[in-house]
């Protein structure tokens, strides 16, 4: 139930419609309820053989009487068709009764539609509301939160599981709202047929209700099992796309159809049984209905086939025909259970990210960094992924303009380093400073305004070269974009590609060389002009001509900035103010290209020396 509500609450903001539609609603009922309502004087009058006296004791127009709401309803169709047997015979007042029909008829389908709109509003508007802070949720999620899921299932929660909430717990909202005013209205005409044979009716409800729940129990359990299921499957996907070329060099297609078939596999049979289990819903309650109907049937007939009959055979027919449009609704909701079971399990994987919390936010008083002024500094940082340790203790200072360079094995923490400065994740022990102060005293988004950060691998998204680079300044010129694409030695082989810079560049850059990637990207942080640089290995994909060029237009461009650079090529980075040699998460070394060469037990010209061999 806190599920359900939790998900009603996305349909706040239209509540406003939810007066119009129960009036639409309760509109459409009272028309339909005429049509079943006219049966029984209709019956009475066209094939009673009334005389014309009787007739006419009918055709005297009645009065309005509160008490006698219905009463009066009742006398007054008598009326009007009385004065029609009697002005036009009884082929003339089936006429009347046939227009009467057809205007309540159209009126009910009229109101019928205005209502069925207004869900159709407060369900795509729900789902929207919905969707939207899932997404707003995820994109402002840790990095961390990625390492730890899948990125299929995060997929799948929020295409495949808020569609299962649209078309269950939305759609139920309907038959929620209405079905219950539809039951009870027709169960009071039935009880002013007779209370008799409804309170009979009554006690056979329950009963079949009960048997309905036993067939739709553990239907959300087995739900929340498939959609999990189909989360590992888009996984599986998202990662044989993303590998094709890997998979099919390494004669890998065998190996990733059986995951994905093992996985279909479960999930099929799973829905097999659980959507068998749902249709048998539906049969096992048409077939009590008909029990019950039979059961009336029975029991009404005896009341009317009594030699001092407690019920008419018009107003049992009635009864009959108005009893089975009570188990449309009934059996609507009953089926809405079953189908809310579905859209509860959804929304539960649906919460599961709402409520993840978000381990790098804004702390409270948080103030903007307006102007990197002094110097970037890491006091005794250590760091964890988890419970392992990668960063032990590591102290050092980079000033503002000068440039720091991070070498020495792989896994040694580099890149762990360079995530720490603009908060992708928060250190496990002592401080980030930035001009003195903790990197978590400032607002997020004002620290990484200040910076640039071009990584081993090239982000981009399907879109225009320009959109590419214009990324971090969507209001930048065309000069200005060109300009950042020359100083990144892309404005070339840009001008030559199909459209120039509209051309599109396909998923993550595919339509682009290794190397022309990471020059977008590097054009993308030329333009974005940052005072302190983040390059990891930004230079590793290019040939040595490129590369050259690059190093040229980044020396320029680093120029008064401050940079912590990455690299593995050491002959990229000779010109460094200060070298840290990291190994295991530590600080092993720290001076100059120079004075480290000149250590001659030490790392970095090891790494040096098997470098130039
Ligand atoms: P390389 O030069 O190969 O890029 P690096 O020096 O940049 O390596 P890091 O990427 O910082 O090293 O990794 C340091 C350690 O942290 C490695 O042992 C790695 O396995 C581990 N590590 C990195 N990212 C994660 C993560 N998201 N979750 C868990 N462990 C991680």
């Amino acid at each position: 139930m806190k599920t359900y509500l939790r998900l009603l609450s996305y349909a706040k903001p239209f509540y406003k419609f939810i007066i119009p539609y129960l009036l639409f609603s309760l509109a459409s009922i009272c028309f339909g309820l005429v049509n079943f309502s006219m049966l029984i004087p209709t019956l009475n009058l066209l094939f009673k053989t009334l005389d014309t006296a009787a007739l006419q004791k009918m055709a005297v127009e009645p009065h309005f009487d509160l008490a006698h709401k219905i009463d009066y309803i009742t006398s007054l169709f008598n009326y009007y068709l009385s004065n029609q047997v009697l002005t036009n015979g009884r082929t003339g007042a089936l006429a009347f009764v046939c227009g009467v029909l057809v205007v309540s008829v159209m009126c009910s389908a009229i109101f019928t539609f205005l209502a069925s709109s207004i869900i159709e509003t407060l369900r795509t508007g729900t789902v929207s509301n919905l969707r939207r802070e899932l997404f707003q949720k995820i994109s402002s999620m840790h990095l961390g939160y990625f390492s730890n899921e899948r990125k299929g299932d995060i997929i799948s929660r929020i295409t495949v599981d808020v569609r299962e909430v649209e078309s269950s717990v939305a759609n139920t909202l309907s038959v929620i709202m209405k079905e219950p005013i539809t039951i009870a209205f027709y169960l009071g005409v039935l009880i002013y047929i007779s209370g008799k044979l409804t309170l009979f009716t009554l006690l056979i409800i329950p009963v079949s209700g009960g048997l309905i729940g036993l067939i739709t129990k553990n239907l959300r359990r087995e739900a929340r099992e498939g959609q999990d299921s189909l989360g590992r499957m888009m996984s599986i996907l998202d990662e044989s796309l993303g590998g094709m070329r890997v998979i099919k060099a390494f004669n890998g297609t065998g190996y990733i159809r059986r995951k994905f078939f093992d996985e279909d596999g479960f999930y099929t049979r799973l829905i097999r049984k659980t959507s068998i289990r749902r249709e048998a819903a539906g049969p096992t309650s048409e077939f009590l209905g008909s029990l019950m109907i039979a059961g009336i049937i029975l029991y009404g007939g005896k009341l009317v086939l009594d030699p001092n009959p407690e019920l008419d055979a018009g107003a049992f027919l009635t009864y009959v025909v108005i009893f089975s449009q009570v188990m449309r609704p009934a059996k609507a909701l009953s089926g809405a259970f079953g189908s809310v079971q579905r859209g509860l399990a959804s929304g539960e994987r649906i919460f599961k990210i709402l409520d993840e919390v978000n381990q790098v936010t804004d702390k409270v008083g948080a103030v903007p960094l307006a102007d990197f002024s002094d110097c970037i500094e890491l006091k005794n940082v250590s760091f964890a992924y988890g419970k392992s340790t990668v960063l032990h203790n590591v102290s050092f200072k980079l000033p503002k303009g000068k440039t720091i360079a991070l070498v020495g094995p792989s896994g040694g923490g580099k890149s762990t380093i360079a995530d720490l400065i603009p908060r992708f994740y928060d250190v496990t022990a002592g401080q980030v400073l930035i001009d003195g102060k903790d990197v978590r005293d400032y607002d997020i988004e004002s620290v990484r305004a200040q910076m640039g950060v071009v990584t081993q691998e090239s982000v981009l998204f399907n879109d225009t070269i320009f959109n590419n680079i214009a990324f971090a300044k969507t209001d930048a010129t065309k000069e200005e974009v060109y300009r950042a694409a020359a100083i990144a030695n892309a404005h070339e082989f840009i001008i030559k590609s199909e459209h120039g810079y509209d051309t599109i560049i396909g998923d993550r850059g595919v339509k682009l060389s290794g190397g022309q990637r990471q020059r977008l990207s590097i054009a993308r942080a030329v333009l974005k002009n940052p005072a302190i640089l983040i390059l990891d290995e930004a230079t590793s994909a290019l040939d040595t001509e490129s590369e050259m060029l690059v190093q040229d237009a980044l020396a320029k461009l680093m120029e008064n900035r401050t940079s912590l650079v990455i690299a593995h090529r050491l002959s990229t980075i000779q010109s460094a103010d200060s070298i840290l040699v990291l190994q295991s998460g530590s600080i092993v070394e720290e001076g100059t290209h120079i004075s480290l060469l000149n250590d001659e037990k030490g790392l970095y010209r090891k790494l040096n020396r098997l470098q130039a061999f």
